[in-house]
């Protein structure tokens, strides 16, 4: 019997995301349900649970067109929402069936609102914050064990806020992170681990959501100051993801060619101080315009990334492969000389007439590419200059070159 592995693989992941997302939504609703019987919540704790849904709703209601922005920008990968900051908030102040409760209108919100990941997604994130929060609580009251709202006083105060900030950030995290890697284990590790930049935001919202337990708790009429941290902090989180749309093509997912040219330079620069030799390799797809009159430039789309993909996967992490045009790609080869980088560009174009592109067919339906073709021109340094300028020169002459000899074929530079 013919058996389809890859399919068979697909399967057994889609099953093994399934069972776990069904364990953590599972865990938190017991977790919640047993909280909630064995709990008691005085009347006292209903005033503080208010002002934090007003405070909660009120940011979550500002910020919803930022975060959507933010959301498309992130590309489905792991976000750092605040919303952790008023789940964080609620473990200071209030008992744990009204932390739950503010988790629950949270992320009922943020669904209603239309966030990317749908009904399924919004309810994983919430049973995380469930375990992150009873975590947290149970770390509170472990190591100083009060009522509420539960604010932690002098240095042994800090170290508790710091032990359960910790824990709460871990659980959270690696929840997420246990997620994204099986949902998409082909996913880089790059982008599932998550920037140092977004971690600090996460530091940065424990400590605002300390500040904010200690003025609910204490001066509850001046809160309305530190909301506008918050605010200002949301908005400087944008500031990361315009860096990385300027830095790669939001078609192929390579660097823009302003940004490869950047730091291409940068990497000649260094070559040129270690008298290193590097490759510049420039490759345009063959015929693609009349691939694209005959198969629609939607499906030329998907072969563009495909072709992008392969090209990241062929090469090592620190070399340079970017968008140069519409069909037009450039590679930069440090430590590369004359010897090696005829063998690369053709082991590239090789893949590359391999490749078999599963595509949106005619009538909707699946249907696959093959017989891809590239031309390649390369050029080296310091055979064929010493600047950018000359090497894009040179490589672009060599393509030509190959084209002209016929096309699918590697043309080094001629000096
Ligand atoms: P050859 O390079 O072999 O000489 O022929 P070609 O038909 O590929 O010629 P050229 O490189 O000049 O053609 C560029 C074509 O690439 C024109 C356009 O239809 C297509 N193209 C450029 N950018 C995109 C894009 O973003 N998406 C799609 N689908 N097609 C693009
Ligand atoms: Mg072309
Ligand atoms: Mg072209």
């Amino acid at each position: 019997m013919a058996v389809h592995p890859r399919r068979w693989k697909l399967w057994r992941e889609r099953r093994l995301v399934i069972a776990y997302a069904l364990a953590v939504d599972i865990v938190a609703g017991a977790l919640a349900a047993g909280a909630i019987a064995a709990i008691p919540v005085h009347s006292g704790d209903l005033f503080r649970f208010g002002l934090l849904l007003a405070g909660a709703l009120a940011h979550r209601e500002a910020v919803h067109r930022t975060e959507s922005l933010r959301e498309r920008a992130a590309d489905n990968g792991p976000l750092t929402r605040l919303t952790s900051l008023w789940i964080f908030v609620a473990a200071l102040l209030v008992p744990l069936p009204l932390v739950f409760a503010v988790t629950a209108v949270v992320y009922l919100h943020s669904w209603y609102r239309g966030s990317s990941g749908g009904l399924r997604c919004t309810l994983f994130s919430g049973a995380a914050m469930v375990l992150a929060s009873t975590a947290t609580v149970a770390v509170l009251q472990l190591l100083q064990p009060t009522g509420y709202p539960f604010i932690p006083r002098g240095p042994l105060g800090l170290a508790v806020l710091i032990s359960a900030g910790t824990v709460y950030w871990l659980v959270n995290y690696v929840l997420m992170i246990g997620a994204v890697r099986m949902s998409d284990p082909l996913r880089p590790a790059r982008q599932v681990l998550v920037n140092p930049s977004e971690q600090l935001v996460v530091a940065a919202s424990l400590g605002l959501a300390v500040a904010f337990a200690v003025m609910l708790a204490e001066q509850p009429w001046l809160s309305p100051v530190l909301m506008t941290t918050v605010f200002a902090l949301h908005r400087a989180l944008l500031l990361p993801h315009f860096q990385q749309a300027a830095r790669t093509d939001s078609k192929t997912g390579l660097l823009t060619a302003g940004f490869w040219r950047e730091e291409a330079d940068r990497e000649l620069e260094r070559a040129r101080r270690l008298l290193d030799p590097l490759g510049v390799l420039m490759l345009d797809l063959d015929h693609f315009k009349s691939f694209n009159d005959r198969m629609g430039h939607l499906v030329g789309d998907q072969v563009l990334r495909a072709v992008a993909d392969e090209l990241r996967s062929q090469t090592r992490p620190y070399d340079l492969v970017g968008r140069f045009g519409g069909e037009e790609f450039v590679i930069l080869l440090p430590g590369v000389g004359t010897a090696q980088v005829e063998h690369i560009a053709d082991r590239i174009r090789e893949r590359i007439s391999q490749l078999r592109v599963l595509v949106d067919g005619p009538h909707n339906r699946p249907a696959t590419v093959d017989g891809i073709s590239v031309s390649i021109g390369a050029a080296v340094r310091p055979d064929d200059g010493d600047d950018i300028d000359r090497l894009l020169l040179a490589a672009d002459g060599a393509l030509m070159a190959a084209k002209a000899a016929g096309r699918d074929r590697v043309q080094l530079a001629t000096r």
